[in-house]
Order: structure tokens, then sequence, then C-alpha cells
């Protein structure tokens, strides 16, 4: 019989109805789950929860929060054959990106997922995100970070979250589902990733100050200028298309240039959810290229700025970390 620990960090998937509005309640979601008769049933795996403290709405989940999963999953990895997260929508593609590199020499199935209606609604999607999460932790077919939600697994640093209301809430624009959940679960076998040899170590991230800037039309770059200070490491720029910038005479290359000059990693990536960025391929873009930036190439943003906290947190110098941005580490980037 596979066991699989579920780590309860909050989200609307367990919240219940206060006088204030949706808020998380440990003891009612746990009745909640007791009255769900299939996560009892055989074929079902034995399962353990643990609650994070406090319950969170994901909105204000941070890398303390993100460390804290990572523990929870390392200090129980040898008794558990996999895990279950479950966690808010709004942020759970930046902690399932954050965990993927955490979690080094991973090879346990580890599923974020939650909902967009609470469990105690009498129409929610919560009952069946949390039964299949739970078959498919237990499948032995899965070793690595992923998202299920609406019917699809994803793989974690890959999804977004597409929809505010839809119970198809997430989408990996640049890579496959790893798995089709109808009449029965259809993994996709050549996506997934092959189970990890290697030990698992946790990589903890530190609060490593960085930033996201989204280009517009007429945006005024010089705004900008001064937050490009030796204190910020790295920053994530999505940009037009395939990594295209507006080169009018406000113009952003000086405060790359700037910023690269003070050791700030500065990473490419796209505004348009589906396809990669190519540096160079434009005029626009060359300018890029040539103050110093790197190419995120297909990278969500999600992924970029998890990756950014990883790579920094390891200690890594400038150089090494501008390398390991422009290669895969752990499915995240096609090349
Ligand atoms: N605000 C909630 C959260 O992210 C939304 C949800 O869970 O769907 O925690």
């Amino acid at each position: 019989m596979k066991r699989i620990l579920v780590i309860y960090t909050g989200g609307t998937i367990g919240m219940v109805s206060t006088p204030s509005g949706y808020a998380p309640e440990k003891e009612a979601f746990h009745d909640l789950l007791d009255r769900i008769p299939e996560l009892h049933a055989d074929g079902m795996p034995t399962w353990d929860i643990v609650d994070m403290e406090p319950l969170l709405d994901s909105s204000n989940i941070t890398v303390l929060e993100w460390n804290a999963i990572g523990r929870l999953i390392a200090d129980h990895y040898a008794a558990y054959d996999g895990f279950v997260v479950l966690h808010g929508t709004d942020t759970m593609a930046y902690t399932a990106s954050a965990l993927s590199f955490m979690l080094r020499g991973n090879a346990k199935s580890v599923i974020l997922t939650g909902s967009q209606i609470p469990l105690c609604e009498l129409r929610n999607d919560a009952r069946d995100n949390i039964i299949t999460s739970l078959l498919i932790a237990a499948s032995d077919r899965v070793h690595e970070v992923c998202l299920y939600f609406g019917g699809k697994l994803l793989r974690g640093n890959r999804a977004i979250k597409y929809s505010a209301d839809d119970l198809i809430a997430f989408e990996s624009p640049n890579y496959p589902a790893l798995a089709d959940v109808g009449i029965s679960i259809r993994y996709n076998a050549p996506a997934l990733l092959p189970p990890s040899r290697g030990q698992l170590v946790l990589q903890p991230f530190k609060n490593v100050p960085i930033g996201v800037i989204k280009v517009f039309p007429g945006i005024q770059f010089d705004l900008f200028d001064s937050i490009m200070t030796e204190r910020l490491k790295g920053i994530v720029i999505e940009t037009f298309g395939a990594g295209n910038i507006p080169g009018h005479a406000n113009s952003l290359p000086p405060i790359i240039r700037k910023a690269s000059d003070n050791g700030t990693v500065i990473v490419v990536c796209s505004q348009c959810p589906h396809g990669t960025v190519s540096l160079g391929a434009y005029e626009t873009s060359s300018a890029l290229k040539d103050a110093g930036a790197v190419s995120g190439y297909d990278i969500t943003t999600e992924a970029a700025v998890a990756k950014l906290y990883y790579l920094f947190s390891r200690g890594l110098s400038r150089d090494e970390i501008r390398v390991r941005m422009e290669r895969s580490m752990r499915g995240e980037i096609t090349i």
C-alpha cells in the first residue's frame, strides 16, 4: 500500500464561509475530508495530513513558506511514496516552480493542487482535484513536481494560472500535459522526467532582491533607473513577442547596461504565453543582448523568478547564474 503525505497550506480549497468572507479553517476542512468516503476506499493510497501554521491565502505565500513546504517534504521523504500539496491557486505556479528547483535530486511525485470552489460548497472542483492528485501521487509514474487541476497534470515549472474563474484554471503553453484525466488517467510517458538517481538535497531559498518589469508601449524607462542599484540581484523583463523592446529615445538599453555593470542578472521573457524569446532576431531585441541580458527562451515568468531565487540561494557567481539561466535544469525551458 502506497503512503502519501498531504501538506495543507491554505487556499480556497479548504476555506469555509465566515462573517468576513471565505477563510481557511483547519478543523472544518478536516471534517469535510472525513466525510468523503472515496478518500478511504479500496484503491486509494493511505495518506496523512499535516497543516501549515498559519493557513494562508496563497497571495501571502513568501520564500519562508516555500522553504517550510520543502523542509516538510525533505523531512518525510523516506517515509512516503509521494506528496500532495494543497495550495491556493493564485500563486500555485510560483510555488510549484520553486519546489521543482529547491528539491534537487527529487525522484518522488510532488503534486500541487487546489480548487476554484471550496470543498464546503455543494458544487465544487475540490473533491476531484484531491482524489485524482492522491491517485497520481501513488501511481509510481511521476517523479517530479507537478500541478494537477481540472483534468490535466502539468509540469509545475511550466504551468501558469490562466483563468480567474474557470474550473480549468491552469495551462502549460510551452510543454504538453504530463497526463490527461478523462475516463482513465492517460500518462504522456515521453513528456515525463525520468526518476532522478541522486540523493534528495533541499536547497532553502534566501529572500534575494529580484524584480520583474513588464514592457508596454510608451514605457518611460528612466523611471526604473533608481531601482537599478547593486542591491538588485536579478531582474526578469517581460518583453513583446520574441524578446523585443521599444527603441525610442527614452530607451531601455542604457538602464540594462547600468544594471548589468552593477552585477544584476537580466533575464528576457516574453509576454506571449506561447512561443520563445529569440534575442537578436529583430533589431529591437539585439540591444538587450548587447547590454548583457540573457534569454529565458520559453520559460514562464513564474519559473524565471523561482530559478533566480534558487541560483542565487546556491551562492553561485553571477556568470554561473547567467549560464544556467539559459539551460534547462528541471525541464523548465526548451532550447
Ligand atoms: N486567493 C485564493 C488563494 O490563492 C484563491 C484560490 O485558492 O483559488 O489562496
